[in-house]
């Protein structure tokens, strides 16, 4: 492994300090593996403690500070993410893989996140009720829970980031954030924005540390009121169990396995480009990726002809160069992954259309999986009941559209879906039917608004939602207040 010289030293941030020495780790670019981007310390669970302690002693004073001024601090942040976004954008692409205008999108759009949060902090906050006794006066309030536990995942390093730390903060939490070990840079670079712009000492805390190390006292500590995680369902689960064990409050964002639907009325143009985004783009690493492709039999192979022009015409490469339209996955781990499950449909009985393999040539060296159509699959096979998290799209044919709907609402997961067709009444009906936090009617699976809430049903969810006005029904508990007039 190569080490370049200007490589940053990173470390966790608690109670307004750098944290650095001890054991030390490495960020490495998944499309040049040998290339460190970042060297990191490892905090441990003292440090996970110490930050805890932090945000506990910061508590008092943020819940006492003006909501607008806290608003006004998430403001300059903003401000000062999109002044750093190339940058920031670059590095997110270094270590995450990412293409990089996605890389700087999404570094614009967390500060669009923070800006509307902001905004939320001059809306009510309660409300005022007819009493039924004389002169009493009932109002509610909602009040901060006090220090949050935020886990975030490294497929969207900093806007995933940035939903769950800006309403947190927004509305008087103090929060102690554990990101994904293979996205360290982000994370401080996150971080430096809200310090820069003058979030007080112990109110925002940073632990790089491995989940099985410092998760415990993050979702266990008894000053931690409220822990907000996304990742995989196993994690989440077992960290909901621990947690709600002490009585914490927990909110759990987890996988997908998205179907589109394609109606024999579609325009398969829109629809195998739409398709091939939410499937391909990421190289398939969202959480709303569409993974299943479930289509009119009439038009399977139109629409598999025009998927697999996309898969095989869009740009795999380095996520840096300007043409590439796909990147690397994420890490060894993951590439591990991917291949497993390609294995697995292959032995299933799936017909490889498009990719069905790690890339070779040039890309050798990096986490490179070509984009894969995989046709001729069953609805039991695993490549088409599990999340992959891979540039794959997994087609199946279909009679009808209620066949359609009830092969879609067949799985245990339920985050996006999408459907298309010209036809208003079965898209009508799609959105009724489909059970689904998220429905998209001629558009991809993946893509979302911040202002709207986020998340999912069945187990993709514990049940809460994200993002729009839904974030302060988390980030916040009722105070009901009686006052007797004298
Ligand atoms: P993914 O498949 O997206 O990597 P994970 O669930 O493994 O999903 O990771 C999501 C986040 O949860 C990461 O920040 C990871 O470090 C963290 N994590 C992993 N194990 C634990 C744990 N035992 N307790 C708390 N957080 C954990």
């Amino acid at each position: 492994m190569t080490t370049a010289a200007a490589v940053p030293d990173l470390a966790s941030f608690v109670d307004g300090e750098w944290r650095r020495g001890g054991r030390q780790a490495s960020d490495t670019n998944p499309a040049h593996p040998s290339e460190v981007v970042a060297q990191y310390a490892l905090a441990d669970a003292e440090t996970a403690t110490q930050a805890v302690a932090a945000a506990s002693a910061a508590f008092a004073a943020w819940r006492a500070t003006p909501a607008p001024a806290r608003g006004e601090i998430l403001r300059k942040a903003a401000a000062l993410l999109d002044e750093r976004a190339a940058d920031i954008g670059r590095d997110l692409t270094r270590e995450e893989g990412k293409t990089l205008p996605e890389g700087i999108r999404e570094t614009q759009l967390s500060a669009n996140i923070l800006r509307y949060f902001a905004s939320q902090t001059l809306d009510p906050d309660g409300d005022m009720y007819p009493s039924s006794k004389a002169n009493v006066l009932l109002y509610t309030r909602r009040e901060p829970l006090g220090v949050v536990s935020v886990i975030t995942p490294w497929n969207f390093p900093i806007c995933i980031a940035a939903w769950k730390i800006a309403p947190a903060l927004a509305f008087g939490n103090t929060v102690v954030w554990k990101p994904a070990e293979l996205v360290p840079l982000t994370a401080a670079n996150f971080l430096k924005t809200l310090v820069d712009a003058g979030l007080p000492q112990g109110v925002l805390n940073l632990v790089l540390g491995k989940g099985s190390e410092v998760g415990d006292v993050m979702t266990t500590h008894p000053d931690v009121v409220g822990i907000s995680f996304t990742g995989s369902n196993a994690v989440g689960r077992a960290l909901q169990a621990k947690a709600a064990a002490k009585g914490k409050r927990v909110q759990l964002e987890l996988g997908g396995k998205n179907p589109a639907i394609v109606l024999a009325d579609a325009d398969l143009d829109l629809a195998a480009e739409q398709v091939a985004r939410g499937a391909f783009l990421a190289a398939g690493q969202k959480c709303t990726a569409t993974s299943r492709v479930i289509v009119e039999r009439s038009v399977l192979g139109g629409l598999v002809d025009r998927l697999t022009a996309h898969a095989n015409g869009w740009k795999l490469g380095d996520p840096l160069a300007p043409d590439t339209i796909v990147g690397p996955v994420v890490s060894e781990q993951q590439l591990g992954t991917v291949l497993g499950y390609l294995d697995r449909a292959k032995s299933d009985g799936a017909r490889v259309v498009a990719g069905g393999g790690r890339a070779d040539g040039d890309l050798a060296d990096g986490y490179f999986v070509k984009p894969t159509v995989l046709s001729g699959v069953k609805s039991s096979d695993t490549v088409f009941r599990e999340e992959i998290f891979g540039p794959v799209a997994a087609v199946i044919a279909v009679d009808s559209f209620d066949e359609a709907i009830a092969m879609a609402n067949d799985t245990r997961y339920g985050l996006s879906a999408s459907i298309f067709t010209r036809d208003l009444g079965r898209a009508l009906r799609f959105a009724d039917r489909i059970r689904s936090g998220i429905v998209k009617v001629n558009s991809e699976t993946a893509g979302v608004e911040y202002h709207v809430p986020f998340g999912g049903t069945k187990e993709s969810s514990s049940g809460s939602r994200e993002q729009g006005k839904a974030a302060r029904e988390f980030f916040t508990e009722w105070k009901t207040v009686y006052i007797n007039i004298p």
